[in-house]
């Protein structure tokens, strides 16, 4: 059968066999997200200190909102959502493509009515990230369409 160290069958639509569901973030209480599920696709034992994790945020849910050195690429493969990157509010859909840079702030959520599932590629070793202060959120939020969209604590 056709599953090796080569190849991973996908059983159902974005389950693969023997990669488990695992939590979005374990590591700090501090950071606040709503519905979120991780799986890593390709993780340490593969090449070039890249990973490839898969999220998948409810219907109604977001990730963390927060920002850090290392960059993120990012493609949607399930549902739609949308996302802020930096001072940008993106409606999202199926193999869309979104480049998250060094330090922008950013968030991702899925629309009201679906399941929003997406690939997300970062290198292996990466900076922790931060979260905003008082301070930044304020500033954040002096953009009526970043106030909008954000979801904090
Ligand atoms: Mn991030």
């Amino acid at each position: 059968m056709s599953h090796n160290k080569y190849h991973v069958i996908q059983d159902e639509p974005h389950r693969w066999r023997n990669i488990e569901e695992l939590v979005y973030k374990d590591e700090d209480g501090a950071a606040t997200f709503k519905d979120v599920t991780r799986r890593v696709l390709f993780g340490e034992d593969h090449v070039d200190g890249m990973e490839v994790r898969y999220f998948e945020v409810d219907a109604g849910g977001h990730t963390t909102l927060e920002k850090h050195e290392h960059t993120h690429l990012v493609i949607p493969i399930k549902g739609k959502g949308a996302c802020l990157v930096g001072d940008e509010v993106l409606p999202l859909a199926m193999h869309d493509l979104v480049y998250v840079p060094s330090w922008a702030w950013h968030q991702f959520r899925a629309d009201e009515n679906e399941v929003f599932g997406f690939l997300c590629l970062v290198k292996v070793e990466r900076d922790r990230p931060t979260l905003p202060t008082q301070d930044e959120l304020n500033e954040m939020k002096s953009n009526p369409a970043v106030a909008n969209f954000i979801r904090h604590q």
